[in-house]
């Protein structure tokens, strides 16, 4: 039989690894040891105590039925509690929190919640997939917005024109930023959300790096700065912050309509997220914190080695100061494919082409810090040794 996809599904961007994922099946073929910088998933265990929870908590009967779709009210005070204590944003856990499975799910249905075929959304380039993808499922056309190095890899909204402006209907953004690392500042947001109230755009914040930063830096919530509510939401999930990517729990946060609005969406389609998981990601919000710190100093440690040996070797990288990502480019005479093709066979070191998160990707390339210190000692010395020669 030949099944015709439906165009929602043909018009995805094409899966723009392939290539590379071809050429690292034949690296492991034969047997060569490779180091992957390309996954963004932390290779650190769940701590304890959240495991202890999900414990306890599979074992009562109470959790093996249905969930609420918008998660347990407790879940919900907790998660709004952890805004209170975190941002000091008052968050009202009956109206303004819904539970997601995982905040990429809550990321691909809000534009469901809000946008008709045709209908333009402003979306980051380079950025996390999912934006667009969620978009164009909806019918909708993503209208890129450019980040820039020179901007701080923030949109510069004036130079969106104003026609797209006046049709533009939601905007994501994602502080601290995937694939680049970069943050925010009050400045930016405030600017966003008036720009947001000028042309009535629901934003979409995504703060899944929240708590992923270094050197004492602590980054802000969307939602802390006044005004906020009025125009959006923010998603976050406990993934990053207690390596919890396949527990698949997260939430969305801020302006009741739209809380509700994805509320309702999701009660059509899934029926929320299992208790006991429920129950193991409050755990990791109200138990003791000191994991979170842990983690930190170990990425902080990883950064610095691999920003530190990629500057040894002529690159002029600053240290991002948060997520676990380091955004580079490409030495001259390179298109960020023919480098992560050259890194991956000369070095048998996987980085990620900045090209998969957007055109603006072109001339970077992403590595995250998610192996060990030794192997990315020996990332480098292998980068060095054959190939760094012919870097610069
Ligand atoms: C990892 C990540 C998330 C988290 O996704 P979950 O579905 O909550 O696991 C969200 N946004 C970005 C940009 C990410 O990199």
């Amino acid at each position: 039989m030949n099944f015709e996809e439906a165009h929602r599904i043909r018009n995805l961007p094409p899966y723009l690894f392939a290539r590379i994922e071809k050429i690292v099946a034949q690296k492991k073929e034969a047997g060569v040891d490779i180091i992957s910088l390309g996954i963004g998933d932390p290779d650190l265990p769940t701590p304890d105590n959240i495991i202890e929870e999900m414990n306890k908590a599979i074992r009562n009967p109470v959790n093996h039925q249905y969930p609420s779709s918008v998660g347990m009210l407790s879940y919900r005070r907790t998660v709004a509690d952890w805004y209170k204590n975190r941002f000091g944003v008052e968050i009202d856990p009956a109206t303004e929190v819904v539970s997601l499975i995982g905040s990429k799910e809550g990321i691909a249905h809000i534009s469901w919640c809000y946008l008709n075929q045709g209908d333009t959304v402003l979306v980051p380039d380079p950025g996390y997939p999912v934006y667009a993808v969620g978009a164009i499922l909806a019918g909708a056309e993503p209208y890129y917005m450019p980040l820039h190095e020179k901007n701080g890899f923030l949109p510069d909204l004036a130079a969106i024109p104003e026609e797209v402006a006046q049709k533009a209907k939601m905007m994501f953004i994602n502080y601290p930023n995937n694939p680049t690392g970069a943050v925010a500042d009050e400045t930016f947001y405030k600017e966003v959300i008036e720009f947001a109230g000028k042309y009535n755009i629901l934003v979409c914040h995504d703060a899944a790096y929240s708590e992923m930063a270094y050197d004492g830096y602590k980054p802000l919530s969307f939602l802390q700065i006044p005004g906020a509510k009025e125009v959006g939401i923010e998603f976050h999930s406990v993934s990053k912050t207690y390596n919890m990517t396949g527990w698949r729990v997260g939430w969305a946060a801020g302006n009741a309509s739209v809380v509700k609005a994805l509320g309702r969406l999701k009660s059509n389609i899934d029926s929320g997220v299992f208790q006991a998981i429920q129950y193991a990601a409050m755990a990791g919000l109200t138990g003791p914190q000191d994991s979170v710190e842990k983690m930190r100093s170990i990425y902080q440690e990883r950064r610095d080695m691999l920003v530190d040996g990629f500057n040894k070797l002529g690159w002029k990288l600053q240290k991002p100061k948060a997520t676990f990502y380091v955004w580079a480019p490409v030495p001259k005479g390179h298109t960020s494919e023919s480098f992560a093709e050259l890194v991956l066979d000369k070095a048998g070191v996987i980085i990620t082409p900045g090209t998969g998160y957007g055109q603006m990707g072109a001339g970077y390339f992403r590595m995250a810090l998610t192996v060990e210190k030794d192997r990315i000692v020996e990332a480098l010395n292998r980068i060095k040794d054959n190939i760094g020669k012919v870097l610069f």
